[in-house]
């Protein structure tokens, strides 16, 4: 076992980040002690059942009293309030992070609460899957994937340092970054690829209603890794849409650019564009499997809880 990074962490929200995050320090080591609070009593009861933490608690304000360490793990629009109901029970020296998918608007909603004495760094572990809950967490999601943390005023190097080794201790590579740079970044590497998803997957599901037609059953042509995707929780993807409404704006507009280039070439049979493209696009895939961030399993290894991915 490895020296402990934090001696007690408090986990608020124990769903598939909290209660990964959980099971990974618990596993590596990188904490003496790992508490939580979740809102419901069910998710709480079933925390208790899995046994991932040593103490369960039902308020955010208990779960924070002597933590050295909190992760704020809840939509991202919820961070702020949770910012505000802790912060006058924070330990004097606790460093305060989140997991939320936007980065923005988590620095805006939760810095104003930071107490003196406290330091805040705001995070996103760029590793998930579709699922939700406290049975969806595992130790070894982050392995292998990027955390990207996010300095803002209330950060210090000491809390940016404590953080990073204790990713790192959870399998996790870490990189430093601007939060508007990360919401641009993952605006078109993660949100519009989800926006993309639900809107097919709704088009599909209208067609299907319309023409009583039998899309569904054929769908293992490529349609069906889009629903994947667009089975992902629906309060953290609105949530995710609203806190990052100008970046995703900005690349949707480009996307739409592309999409019309695409449209034209379709129209006018200019085979040579899209064969270009095409290439392009599968040497990117290349470059990923190479990066060690996909498989190349004919079903993406989605067979296997570990190979499913999100953020
Ligand atoms: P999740 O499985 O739905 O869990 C959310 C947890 O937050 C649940 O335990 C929920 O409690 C709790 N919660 C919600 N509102 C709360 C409140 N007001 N007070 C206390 N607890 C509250 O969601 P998740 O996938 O872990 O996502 C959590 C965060 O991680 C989001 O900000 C998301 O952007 C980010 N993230 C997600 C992924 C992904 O792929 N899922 C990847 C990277 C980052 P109950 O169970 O009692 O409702």
């Amino acid at each position: 076992m490895r020296t402990p990074v934090f001696n007690r962490i408090a986990l608020i929200g124990l769903g598939l980040i909290g209660s990964s995050i959980a099971r990974g320090a618990r596993e590596s080591g990188a904490a003496n002690e790992i508490v939580g609070t979740a809102r419901s009593e069910k998710t709480r009861a079933r925390v208790v059942e899995l046994g991932i933490l040593d103490q369960v608690m039902e308020t955010a304000v208990e779960a924070v009293e002597g933590a050295d360490l909190v992760v704020i793990c809840v939509p991202v629009q919820t961070t702020g309030a949770i910012a505000e109901a802790i912060a006058p029970h924070l330990k004097k020296g606790a460093v305060v992070t989140d997991v939320g998918s936007v980065k923005q608007a988590v620095v805006r909603d939760v810095e104003p609460h930071i107490p003196d004495g406290c330091a805040f760094v705001a995070g996103h572990p760029v590793a998930g899957t579709e699922f939700s809950g406290p049975d969806a967490g595992f130790a070894e999601l982050f392995h292998n994937r990027w955390t990207i943390l996010t300095p803002s005023d209330k950060s210090t190097p000491e809390a940016v340092g404590h953080l990073t080794e204790f990713w790192k201790a959870l399998g996790s590579n870490v990189e430093v970054m601007a939060p508007d740079h990360h919401d641009l970044v993952l605006a078109i590497t993660s949100h519009i690829p989800h926006l993309i998803a639900y809107n097919i997957v709704g088009t599909v599901a209208d067609l299907e209603t319309d023409t009583r037609s039998e899309v569904i059953r054929y769908s293992a042509s490529g349609f069906r890794d889009f629903t994947r995707i667009a089975a992902s929780d629906p309060t953290m993807w609105r949530d995710i849409f609203l806190a990052n409404r100008n970046a995703v704006l900005e690349m949707l507009g480009r996307f739409s650019e592309d999409l019309s280039t695409l449209q034209r070439a379709i129209r006018r049979g200019e085979g040579d564009k899209l064969f270009e493209l095409f290439t392009r696009t599968r040497n990117i895939r290349r470059n990923i499997i190479e990066a060690g961030q996909e498989t190349e399993e004919p079903d993406f290894g989605r067979g296997h809880p570990l190979a499913s991915e999100n953020d």
